[in-house]
């Protein structure tokens, strides 16, 4: 069963065009890497799946459920599902990491306040970052702020990513973590992802790199011929509201207009 389904969708903003007939699948584990110049309609393709943004016309599904008729209270069950990293990355100000990753299920009556700090503690230590507990995001750099939104977002372990150009405006270092906690995701947690970026270095990560896990727990990263990652990296090009490349190729091999052209 494909994880996310678009069938013939499309979406005007006041007579702009936002989606033109747009099919997509994502199958479960894979990654759909999403490139395109900036009104190419990417943002809306995530906002569609949160059900923030409703279709003119065309079906989505999220794992096999139809969403676009959906209320709001059974948005909000689909939204649990799905972790969100922003390029924004936005924390609450006011509230120190600990609550902020918790936020999700801070008022959840489900969980004792012990199993909350073990899980924000183990979050933390995915992203590198549990000596920040007790912090304010104030007292963070930029980066670190990024990876604490990507804890949160980590939290209720949802098996749906969407990633809305997380490494944009960061250092090559914490751009290359970031690129490393989604390789995590996909590799160790089979986790399904939506990325919309256009850094190559992620891109070029992505599709050469896997991570590994040794018996004591440490991680590792290795190159590995793209051939094995082909099941776990889709790649897909959008200009106005269109595909103009789909597959497995992070060049967009056939593609007439170059991925280098088109980014610069
Ligand atoms: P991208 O994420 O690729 O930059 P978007 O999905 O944000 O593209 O936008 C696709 C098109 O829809 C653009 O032409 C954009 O100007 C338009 N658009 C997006 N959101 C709105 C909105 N809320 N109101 C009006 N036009 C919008």
């Amino acid at each position: 069963m494909n994880v996310i389904h678009f069938e013939n969708v499309s979406k005007t903003y006041n007579e702009r065009i936002a989606l033109d007939n747009f099919s997509m699948s994502v199958q479960p584990g894979e990654t759909k890497v999403i490139l395109g110049g900036s009104g190419s309609g990417k943002s809306t393709i995530l906002k569609i799946i949160l059900g923030l943004v409703r279709p003119d016309s065309g079906q989505v599904y999220v794992e096999g459920d139809e969403i676009t008729e959906l209320q709001e209270e059974k948005l909000m069950e689909i939204r649990k599902k799905i972790g969100i990293v922003f390029q924004e990355g936005a924390l609450f100000d006011s509230l120190t990491v600990k609550e902020n990753v918790a936020y999700r299920i801070m008022d959840s009556k489900e969980y004792t306040r012990e199993q909350i700090e073990s899980w924000v503690t183990h979050l933390l230590s995915f992203v590198g970052l549990e000596d920040t507990i007790d912090k304010m995001p104030s007292e963070l750099s930029g980066g670190m702020r990024r990876r604490v939104a990507i804890a949160r977002a980590l939290m209720g372990s949802p098996k749906i990513m969407l990633y809305d150009e997380p490494t944009a405006g960061l250092d090559p270092i914490t751009s290359r973590i970031t690129c490393e906690l989604i390789m995590r995701l996909r590799d160790l947690e089979n986790v399904t992802g939506i990325l919309i970026t256009n850094d190559l270095r992620t891109i070029q990560a992505l599709s050469a790199e896997v991570s590994t896990q040794s018996p004591d727990g440490s991680i590792a990263f290795k190159m590995v011929d793209p051939e094995q990652l082909l099941e776990k990296n889709r790649f897909m090009m959008l200009k106005g509201g269109r595909i103009i490349y789909e597959g497995e190729d992070p060049n967009l091999e056939g593609n007439d207009s170059c991925i280098h052209d088109f980014l610069a």
